[in-house]
C-alpha cells in the first residue's frame, strides 16, 4: 500500500537530516547575520533592552530589522511579509519578539507558519531558579518538544449523527519514526554537549500504543548510541506531571511529543515563577529562532514596565547556538547577580524597577 499524500508531508527527506550546526562560527572579527523581529506590544520594549545587553557584551550579531504580526499587517497587509521570510532563509537566525495573533477569526498563527516554514523541529525550552525563596530553590531542567508532528497537527473533523452535524469529533496525530529519531538525536546530542546528566522520554506508549509507542522505541534506538554518555529513562506523561511537582530534581533533560511537551512545559516554567522569565529556542533544518515564551502583554505595552528577562535569556541562548559559549555565561550570570545580589526587579516578579532600569542594572554589571 502507498504511503497517504497527507504522511508523505512527514517523510520528505529533511525527516532524516543530521542535526547541523545552523550558522557557521564567528571569529573574533566576523559578525555574524541574524534576522531581528522585534513584534507587537512590548515587543518593541523588551527587544530594545536586549539589543542593549547583546552590545555590551559584544555579540557578533548583524542584525537586518523585520516586521511579523500586527506590524507586518500594518505595514504590508501581511502578519509574515515576504521579506522577512526572506531574511530568515538567508540568516537562518533569527530573534524574535511576541506576536498578537487575533482570537477567532483573522490569520493563521505566524509562529506556527514560522515552525513549519523552516522546519523548527525542535522546541528547547530550558527552566532555571532564578529568584531564590519560591516554591521551588535550584530546579535547573530543559524540556525538548518534537514541534511539528503529534497530536499537535491538528488532523480533525466532526461526523454528523441525525440532525447533529457535530455530533462526533474526531482528531488524528502523526508521529514518523524519522522525526522520532530527529528529536532524540537532538536532545541526546544537546544533553551531551551541555554536560547534563539524563534524558528522560516522555510518553503514553501504554494507551497510545502506537503513536507515542513509536516516539518511545525510535527514542530508546537512538538513545543506544549514546550509551556510556548520558543516561536514559522513560515515564509515562501523567505520573511524569505529578513527579515534577512532587520532586523536580529528579528530571535533567525531558525529551517529549509536541502537545505533551506544549503542556509540561509550561508547567515546568511554573515551577521557575512562570512564562514571564522563559526563554525558548525553536530549532530546525533551515533556521534557528529563539524568542521569549511570553506573549505580547497588550494590557502593558507601551508603559515601560515589561520585563526584558525571558527575551534576553533568548538572546544567551542563540549566543550558545552559534558558540559564542562565553559571552551567554556572562549574559546568564550578569542577570543572575542584579535579580539575586542587587535586588533589581521589575513589577511582575514584585521589584519596582522598570525595563530600563533593569536594562541599565544588567548592562552596568556586564561593563563592571
Ligand atoms: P501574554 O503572555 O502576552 O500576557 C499574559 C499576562 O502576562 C499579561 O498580564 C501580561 O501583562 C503579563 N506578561 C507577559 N509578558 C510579560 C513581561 N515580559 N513582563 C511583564 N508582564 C508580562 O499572553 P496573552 O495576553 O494571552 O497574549 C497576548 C497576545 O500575545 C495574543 O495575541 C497571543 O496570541 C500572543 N502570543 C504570542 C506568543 C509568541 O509570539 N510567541 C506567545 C504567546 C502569546
Amino acid at each position: 500500500m502507498g504511503v497517504p499524500a497527507i504522511i508523505a508531508l512527514f517523510l520528505r527527506p529533511g525527516c532524516a537530516a543530521p542535526l547541523a550546526p545552523a550558522t557557521p562560527l564567528a571569529t573574533s572579527a566576523q559578525r555574524i547575520p541574524a534576522t531581528l523581529i522585534p513584534g507587537d506590544g512590548i515587543g518593541p520594549e523588551v527587544t530594545d533592552a536586549t539589543l542593549e545587553v547583546l552590545a555590551a557584551v559584544g555579540a557578533p550579531f548583524q542584525w537586518e530589522t523585520h516586521k511579523a504580526g500586527m506590524a507586518g499587517v500594518a505595514t504590508s497587509g501581511d502578519p509574515l511579509p515576504r521579506e522577512t521570510l526572506e531574511s530568515i532563509r538567508r540568516t537562518r537566525l533569527a530573534l524574535k519578539g511576541p506576536l498578537t495573533t487575533p482570537v477567532g477569526g483573522g490569520f493563521r498563527s505566524s509562529n506556527v507558519r514560522l515552525r513549519e516554514a523552516f522546519q523548527l523541529y525542535a522546541n528547547l525550552r530550558p527552566a532555571r531558579t532564578l529568584i531564590p525563596g519560591g516554591r521551588f530553590e535550584d530546579i535547573d531542567l530543559v524540556l525538548v518538544r518534537e514541534n511539528l508532528e503529534g497530536l499537535y497537527v491538528g488532523f480533525e473533523h466532526y461526523i454528523p449523527v441525525g440532525d447533529d452535524p457535530r455530533a462526533v469529533a474526531m482528531g488524528s496525530g502523526v508521529n514518523t519514526r524519522a522525526g522520532a529519531r530527529r528529536i532524540a538525536q537532538f536532545a541526546f546530542a544537546y544533553a551531551v554537549k551541555q554536560k547534563r546528566r539524563k534524558v528522560t522520554i516522555v510518553h503514553k506508549a501504554n494507551v497510545l500504543k502506537a503513536l507515542t509507542g513509536l516516539f518511545l522505541e525510535a527514542a530508546l534506538d537512538v538513545a543506544r548510541d549514546f550509551a556510556g554518555r548520558v543516561a536514559v529513562d522513560e515515564r509515562i506523561v501523567d505520573a511524569c506531571a505529578m513527579q515534577l511537582v512532587m520532586n523536580p530534581w529528579q528530571f535533567d533533560v525531558i525529551l517529549t511529543t509536541n502537545l505533551f511537551g506544549d503542556i509540561l512545559s509550561d508547567e515546568i516554567a511554573g515551577l521557575v515563577g512562570g512564562l514571564g522569565m522563559a526563554p525558548a529556542a525553536n530549532i530546525g533544518v533551515d533556521a534557528a529562532i529563539f524568542e521569549a515564551v511570553h506573549g505580547s502583554a497588550p494590557d502593558i505595552a507601551g508603559k515601560g514596565v515589561a520585563n526584558p528577562l525571558a527575551l534576553m535569556l533568548s538572546a544567551a541562548m542563540m549566543l550558545d547556538h552559534v558558540e559564542q559559549e562565553e559571552a551567554a555565561r556572562r549574559v546568564r550570570s550578569a542577570i543572575d547577580a542584579v535579580l539575586r545580589e542587587d535586588n533589581i526587579r521589575t513589577t511582575d516578579l514584585g521589584g519596582a524597577a522598570s525595563t530600563a532600569d533593569f536594562t541599565r542594572a544588567i548592562v552596568t554589571r556586564l561593563r563592571g
